[in-house]
């Protein structure tokens, strides 16, 4: 195994350096004050001190169960576990899954892909398509991996957004093959015009929802979950007691607090929707407007908008030299599972400012 070169870059990069590599959310969008306030409530209560229960305070997973419910996915609180952010979720699964194959998407997330071959699971590569998988290429490896791992949603790192008719599909096969999907879903709620339904909306018992705060609220209180049928979780539950007895109680308690209004909260979502698109509108101006050679598609939603050059340019050659000029992206053979050079990148388009995209673009055009 290798690090990520993601969390590398972070660590390499100093406060000069335009980054659009890694996927972090706007400085400027955290709701510090009813974050504050939230905290201030529950501060003096001793019990937020306290070691707590493995699988989630009640009030943190009755909250994130009324969201599944009233989108019409019916979820208890008995359908969630809590665990320290997403990425300890995907953990989770992969020790339940461990050895096992695994049809996953290609280009996907590298976190993932990590923590996959940490687990000893093999990996087959489908190609994503511009509204998702390529659906033959799918059955063909899912029939013999019966298991999946997708992110139907601005999905990390391509911006791919499933269309309806590729969600049914899915559905299909994997009830046809009784198979499992792992449905990661970070982004979903940062829709720029739309929110699609989770496949797994239709797959209750073939199915594990992931769920995390880090990219509509904060990524530091590391909170993110599980949604899955009861026996499942009861399983899941044993890996996760294994690891870290509980997620931060601390945590937890905040945000319980702070989402008991559901209408300060939805307020706040839109306000990073209405600021995400502004930023992918103009990301995608610039680009065609400074290097009209790098071809891609403007986002629906998410944090991220990829694209290509072609074949004749490599991007990890490439940013060897952007970094010495103080700008950063991610080379898009990063998240492949064989990583062979290729003229693709992702570029996080919600950390920078107007002025720093613009800058930014133009030093990358001068290294090209
Ligand atoms: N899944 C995807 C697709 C992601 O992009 C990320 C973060 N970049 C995660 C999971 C992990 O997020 P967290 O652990 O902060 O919830």
């Amino acid at each position: 195994m290798k690090r990520s070169f993601i969390r590398e870059i972070l660590e390499a990069i100093d406060e000069e350096t335009i980054s659009f590599a890694g996927g972090l959310p706007s400085l400027n969008l955290f709701p510090t004050q009813d974050l504050k306030e939230a905290t201030i409530k529950v501060l003096d209560n001793p019990k937020i001190y306290q070691y707590t229960v493995s699988n989630g305070i009640n009030e943190l997973r009755e909250q994130i169960a009324k969201r599944y419910s009233d989108e019409g996915f019916p979820t208890t609180k008995d359908n969630i576990l809590i665990t320290t952010g997403s990425q300890q979720a995907m953990y989770i699964l992969a020790k339940f899954f461990e050895n096992k194959d695994i049809t996953i998407e290609e280009p996907s997330y590298l976190g993932a892909m990590n923590i996959f071959r940490l687990n000893k699971l093999k990996m087959q590569g489908v190609k994503l398509e511009n509204d998702g998988v390529n659906i033959s290429e799918f059955e063909k490896s899912f029939k013999n991996t019966k298991l999946t791992y997708l992110i139907p949603d601005f999905q990390n790192p391509s911006a791919t957004t499933y269309s309806q008719e590729k969600r049914e599909e899915i559905t299909k096969i994997v009830e046809k093959h009784d198979g499992i999907l792992i449905e990661d879903s970070p982004y979903s709620e940062l829709f720029f015009d739309k929110k699609m339904p989770y496949i797994s909306a239709k797959l209750p018992k073939n199915s594990f929802h992931l769920g995390s705060f880090s990219k509509t609220l904060v990524p530091s209180y590391r909170i993110g979950w599980i949604r899955a049928d009861e026996e499942k979780i009861k399983s899941l539950l044993i890996i996760k007691e294994s690891i870290d007895l509980h997620s931060s109680g601390v945590s937890q308690y905040i945000l319980a607090e702070y989402l008991k209004d559901t209408q300060k909260y939805e307020k706040h979502l839109q306000s990073i929707r209405d600021d995400y698109k502004a930023k992918a509108e103009y990301f995608s101006k610039q680009l065609k407007l400074i290097m009209p050679e790098f071809k891609h598609q403007l986002p629906k939603g998410g944090m991220f908008l990829y694209g290509t050059f072609g074949d004749n340019i490599d991007t990890f050659a490439l940013v060897q030299e952007c970094l010495k000029k103080k700008v950063v992206y991610v080379p898009g053979n990063q998240f492949y599972i064989d990583k062979v050079p290729n003229g693709e990148i992702r570029f996080n388009y919600t950390h920078s400012n107007f002025e720093q995209i613009e800058k930014g673009i133009k030093l990358i055009k001068s290294c090209l």
